[in-house]
């Protein structure tokens, strides 16, 4: 297992296997009003959401620590009042790399796996990387195992968490007042999902967690996906569908005895060819697919039980 830099590993994530770095200095900050308080920036990396008001900015995820002064300016381009609270999602440094730097003047809350794979740092052996762990400024400093609610901006913000979905410590954000959900990464919108069964992540749970949410939300809801553009319920269901049909998919092929390879060589997710543009190709989800379905971890879990 080797160590990779922060820009390679960034590469691995965002476009799969690119050998060229991303330049963070050419990075823009996109803002989008989302309804009510809340808006989403997307730079690089996982989608932040931002909910702004009388009593400060409660942010959900932060990018990557480079990008940060350039969130912050983003920040400072819709209200003057000071960053309160900082949710994180889950632990992968796309969506925590600012960490440091937010967590210097706000607390900042997660559900507990999510502080205990940064603090221990972990493989995820799917792109072939080691994250060492992260310094003490950029933990969480409140977790919680199940959901903590955040009353900010006439907001009850309900952070709930799903176990087992794209990792072990995802959390969903609810603002119920402005009637916005962000999904975290249990949401990639309109492209195959990275599930990290190395960090406790698993397809199947995914599923039962997103049938678990649908029901949840009001049907003209706005849904703020990990990754991706800014979507609706009906985007979310397609999403559901999709990992359903897929998995079937693969299952079948492997009660037929099928091998990884024969399923990749006959394209057996090609009914969904259009999900296989965004970050991961057809053949690298089916590989997720049939580790989960398999039993199968992508690689040996160093640091966790
Ligand atoms: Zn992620």
């Amino acid at each position: 297992m080797r160590k990779v830099s922060l820009s390679l590993a960034l590469c691995l994530f965002a476009v799969a296997a690119s050998a060229q770095q991303p330049d963070f200095s050419k990075v823009e900050i996109k803002v989008t009003k989302v309804a009510g308080t809340v808006y989403m920036l997307q730079g690089y990396g996982g989608n932040i959401g931002v909910c702004v008001g009388d009593d400060g900015i409660l942010i959900v995820d932060d990018q990557f620590a480079p990008l940060a002064e350039k969130i912050k300016a983003a920040l400072k381009g819709i209200t003057d009042k000071p960053v309160k609270f900082v949710l994180n999602t889950h632990w992968h440094f796309d969506h925590t790399g600012g960490n440091a730097y937010f967590g210097e003047t706000a607390p900042i809350i997660a559900q507990e796996n999510t502080r205990k794979r940064l603090e221990s740092g972990g493989n995820i052996k799917a792109f072939g990387m080691e994250v060492p762990p992260a310094p003490k400024a950029a933990l969480p400093v409140v977790t919680f195992a199940d959901k903590v609610t955040v009353h900010i901006n006439g907001e009850d913000i309900r952070a709930i968490h799903f176990p087992n979905g794209h990792t072990d410590g995802d959390i969903v954000v609810f603002f119920p007042q402005s009637n916005v959900v962000h999904m975290g990464d249990d949401f990639f919108s309109g492209m195959f999902p990275f599930i990290d069964l190395d960090s406790g992540g698993s397809v199947q749970g995914l599923i039962a967690d997103i049938a678990q949410i649908i029901p949840m939300l009001p049907p003209d809801v706005k849904v703020i996906p990990g990754h991706g553009p800014l979507s609706n319920l009906d985007d979310l269901k397609k999403f559901e569908d999709m990992l359903r049909g897929s998995s079937a998919a693969v299952a079948a092929a492997m009660k037929q005895g099928k091998t990884l390879d024969q399923m990749k060589k006959e394209k057996v997710l090609a009914n969904y060819a259009d999900w296989g543009k965004g970050m991961l190709n057809a053949d690298r989800f089916t590989e997720i697919l049939y580790n989960d379905l398999s039993g199968k971890k992508t690689g040996a879990f160093l640091k966790h039980n």
